[in-house]
């Protein structure tokens, strides 16, 4: 008997936006079978490992057999005041470890968990594009009606609150933003912030900022934490990562912050849904919020170096990106013409290196790829090489280069 088992999925599996990269995860595999070098700058996947006295901590904590029960639901009280003594310090705000801040498996699980929490069918959800996935398949999973507000790079890819019309802003019940963004790397000023805590306020939006490259800037830049902003508290939360800062994207640690109600809400839905973090990972993630500045310059060293690296590599090919701020990631331009998937799919074939389409972000994010900076740089030079090898420029893209330039992957 073989019923049709993706018929009968749920409609709120259903109603996700379609999956549209199997062609280039179908040709990153067959490359793979093929024992092609891939150089793989499509994931967000930081490459480091995490730092020795995290690692120590949990192996220490593991032979706690206090260690090997269930933990309590909000997580561990020295996990909670860890993350509450970080926040001050590193933004002299003041927070509640009982109530203001939670422990997540991972920020993207709690970022998709709020929306199942706070958002109906029907609901109006404003959520910019490009966005990180989470940001609008965790509304779509909740059956929002999303409203994209599409970035544009005349405006640095920030949000344009005034161009959201009122009846539209008057109806939203939450907006989902983040800067330094992932795809876009952008950062926003302070005064963005105000502008949409002032919106948000008005509106009685719940603001959930996403701030996971809180610690990945550069050149003296310093980004703003939502909860900075006077009056923020009383509508928005605020999700953080351990995975990008510490290299502990493995380990599924994030938290989130601000508003007690709400954080209220999300963790009423999780005590029906998981038991919380493993008590040696919230120890070993407390030894993480505790380490030395010079464990965050070190990291952040990494990142801005292979950043200039490939900024300079890719102006011999003819682009010009503008140096971000913060973040892992460049947001280059496909050569005029080109899609981001085919532009993305071109590269693959003929070099082996992995972009991700910006179109995997949105409808906004159409027209530029996404490049991670989760490689060393021999490896983004050897990237290079082969663009360069291919005909791959920003002008011509792999269009000049057609004729007889050879698919590295060939079919089977
Ligand atoms: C990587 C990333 C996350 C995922 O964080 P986890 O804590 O590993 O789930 C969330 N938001 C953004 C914007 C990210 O880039």
């Amino acid at each position: 008997m073989t019923l049709d088992w993706t018929n009968r999925r749920a409609d709120r599996l259903r109603s996700l936006p379609p999956y549209v990269f199997a062609r280039l995860d179908e040709l990153k595999a067959r490359a793979r079978e093929q024992g092609l070098d891939l150089i793989d700058l499509g994931m967000g996947n930081p490459d480091g490992p995490t730092p020795q006295p995290i690692v120590d901590a949990a192996i220490a904590a593991m032979h706690d057999s206090r260690n090997h029960g269930y933990p309590p639901f909000e997580g561990t009280a020295n996990f909670r005041k860890a993350i509450t003594d970080w926040y001050y310090r590193r933004y002299q705000v003041p927070l509640d470890p009982d109530g203001e801040a939670l422990p997540l498996l991972g920020s993207k699980e709690g970022l998709t968990h709020l929306a199942m929490a706070y958002i109906n069918p029907g609901d109006t959800v404003l959520v910019p594009s490009p966005a990180y996935p989470a940001h609008f398949r965790g509304p779509a999973i909740a059956g929002a009606d999303i409203y994209p507000l599409v970035l544009k790079p005349e405006n640095n890819w920030l949000i344009d609150l005034a161009a959201i019309p009122d009846a539209v802003a008057q109806q939203a019940k939450v907006l989902y933003f983040n800067y330094p963004s992932n795809p876009t790397a952008a950062t926003a000023p302070r005064e963005f912030f105000e502008e949409i805590v002032a919106f948000a306020r008005r509106h009685e939006i719940l603001l959930v900022h996403d701030q996971a490259y809180a610690e990945l800037a550069f050149d003296g830049f310093q980004p703003t934490s939502l909860l900075e902003i006077p009056g923020a508290k009383d509508i928005g939360v605020e999700f953080h990562t351990m995975s990008k800062t510490y290299n502990m994207a493995g380990w599924r640690v994030g938290f989130v912050v601000g508003n007690r109600h709400i954080i209220q809400g999300l963790r009423t839905l999780k005590t029906n849904l998981d038991y919380g973090i493993f008590s040696v990972l919230q120890t070993a993630a407390e030894t993480a919020l505790q380490l030395p500045d010079v464990y965050l310059h070190k990291v952040q060293a990494r990142y801005r170096a292979r950043r200039d690296f490939l900024i300079q590599g890719l102006a011999e090919l003819g682009w010009d990106v503008a140096k971000p701020l913060a973040t892992m990631y460049l947001w280059v331009p496909c050569p005029p013409g080109m899609t981001s998937a085919n532009f993305a799919l071109e590269v693959l074939q003929q070099t082996g290196v992995v972009f991700t389409p910006g179109s995997a972000f949105g409808d906004g994010g159409e027209g530029y790829v996404r490049v991670s900076l989760i490689a060393e740089c021999d490896r983004l030079g050897e990237a290079l090489r082969r663009m360069k090898d291919a005909g791959i420029t920003y002008t011509s893209g792999t269009q000049a280069s057609a004729p007889n330039s050879q698919s590295l992957i060939p079919n089977p």
